[in-house]
């Protein structure tokens, strides 16, 4: 069973934001921004490859309701979700980062240089 299902049967702790049926929302245990949540499916899916519409309506939703809660639905947030090797997914259960609580940076996001590469 991959870790973030074991968050969701509760074999391992979390700080647990919002829940309904279907998706959890609890504080990454790492945090990057002053606010750093993350939004889960609790149905096992490796990644955002394997989402399909249905899916991510709804976690659209959940996602709307989590960043009400924590009051960043207004001052601005960064939804992420990291795909694969490439796109430096550790954790191999669909999740979507949300990041707030203060002016995020913007900056590359590779050692490759993009310049010249267009
Ligand atoms: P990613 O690199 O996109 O797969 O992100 C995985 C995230 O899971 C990282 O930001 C980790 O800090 C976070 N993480 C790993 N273990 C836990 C845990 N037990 N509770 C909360 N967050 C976790």
């Amino acid at each position: 069973m991959c870790l973030f299902c074991k968050i969701i049967n509760r074999e391992i702790p979390s700080n647990i934001i919002a829940e309904n049926d279907e998706f959890l929302a609890f504080h990454d245990i790492n945090p990057k921004a002053p606010i750093h949540i993350l939004a889960i499916p609790k149905l096992h899916v490796d990644s955002f490859n394997d989402t399909s519409p249905q899916m991510m309506a709804k976690m659209t939703s959940f996602i709307h309701d989590v960043t009400k809660e924590v009051n960043i639905e207004t001052s601005g947030y960064r939804v992420i979700t990291n795909i694969g090797d490439n796109g430096g997914q550790e954790v191999k259960h669909l999740h979507f980062h949300i990041l707030g609580g203060a002016k995020l940076k913007w900056g590359h996001l590779s050692d490759v240089d993009p310049k010249g590469l267009i």
